[in-house]
């Protein structure tokens, strides 16, 4: 059973496609079979791992029912990740879900048939709490929450935990925070300095070691329809992104040995392998 990861923060522009990208192509880069599953309906995640999608069916027509997660994989430029696509059609599903059966389940129920085939799925989330990323935190292990080091950073987290929590509440009492990343640090301020500083001194244990800098290679890939890695893999965000990709594979190992000791079992998850 792949482990799932909700890349999600209701805010735009805070780097979830940057990172729900670049983190899933590395993860797959060392050999984590990874998929990616594209939630916003701008699809710039799927886009920016080389798919067109033409008239393929996409995980609008998985989540609607009409056609199953398996019908709608497409290959990546990146052997070892797949994309769950989505086109413009999914700015429908926010509203059509809200009157089918399950609505927050469905999109756990639909990859549920393809979750042994990878280590990783990754889901890049729209930026608001409706139904698609309440879907999202559904299916989800962990949520990766990317903040942009701004002005207002903060702003919004407190939503978005407690989205969480009421998710942990009623369809997913797993539910765990795998990380908060700090996205487009720029050494040169002070800004970004103190808001790191703010974010680590609020979440001690929650923010990962690795900050992704701002940097032009990460902006420039996706029009080349490339993750970074294979845009400009010497670049400091391809690097930031692969040092991502190893802070979680850690992280899964320590949270895997740490129930085998709570629990006496290991759970069958990505990162033992
Ligand atoms: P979101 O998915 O949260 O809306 P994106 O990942 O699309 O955010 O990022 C918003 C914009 O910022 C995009 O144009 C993206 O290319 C750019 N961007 C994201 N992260 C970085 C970074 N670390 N350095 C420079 N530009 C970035
Ligand atoms: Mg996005």
């Amino acid at each position: 059973m792949g482990l799932v990861l909700a890349v999600a923060n209701q805010k735009g522009g805070v780097g979830k496609t940057t990172t729900a990208v670049n983190l899933s192509a590395a993860l797959a880069l060392v050999g984590r079979r990874t998929l990616l599953v594209d939630l916003d309906s701008q699809a710039s995640a799927t886009s920016g791992v080389g798919c067109a999608v033409g008239q393929r069916p996409t995980v609008y027509e998985v989540l609607i029912g009409s056609a199953t997660a398996a019908e709608a994989l497409c290959d990546t430029c990146i052997a070892g990740l797949d994309v769950l696509p989505a086109n413009a059609d999914l700015a429908a599903a926010e509203i059509e879900l809200a009157s089918l059966d399950g609505r927050e389940s469905r999109l756990s129920a639909a990859v549920s048939a393809i979750h042994e085939g990878y280590e990783f799925l990754v889901i890049d989330c729209p930026p608001s709490l409706g139904m698609l990323t309440l879907n999202a935190l559904s299916a989800a292990d962990a949520v990766v929450v990317p903040l942009q080091c701004e002005f207002y950073a903060l702003e919004g987290l407190s939503a978005l935990l407690g989205t969480v929590e009421r998710i942990r509440g009623a369809y997913n009492p797993a539910l765990a925070l795998a990380g908060i990343l700090l996205t487009m640090f720029d050494p040169r301020t002070s800004l970004s300095h103190q808001v790191a500083a703010e974010v680590r001194q609020h979440f001690p244990a929650d923010v990962f070691a690795t900050v992704v800098h701002r940097n032009v290679r990460l902006s420039e890939s996706p029009s080349h329809g490339l993750p970074v890695l294979l845009y400009d893999g010497a670049s400091h965000g391809a690097q930031a992104y692969k040092r991502l990709a190893e802070e979680l594979i850690a992280r899964t190992i320590a949270r895997a040995l740490k129930a085998r000791t709570d629990h006496g079992g290991v759970h069958e998850k990505a990162g033992l392998g």
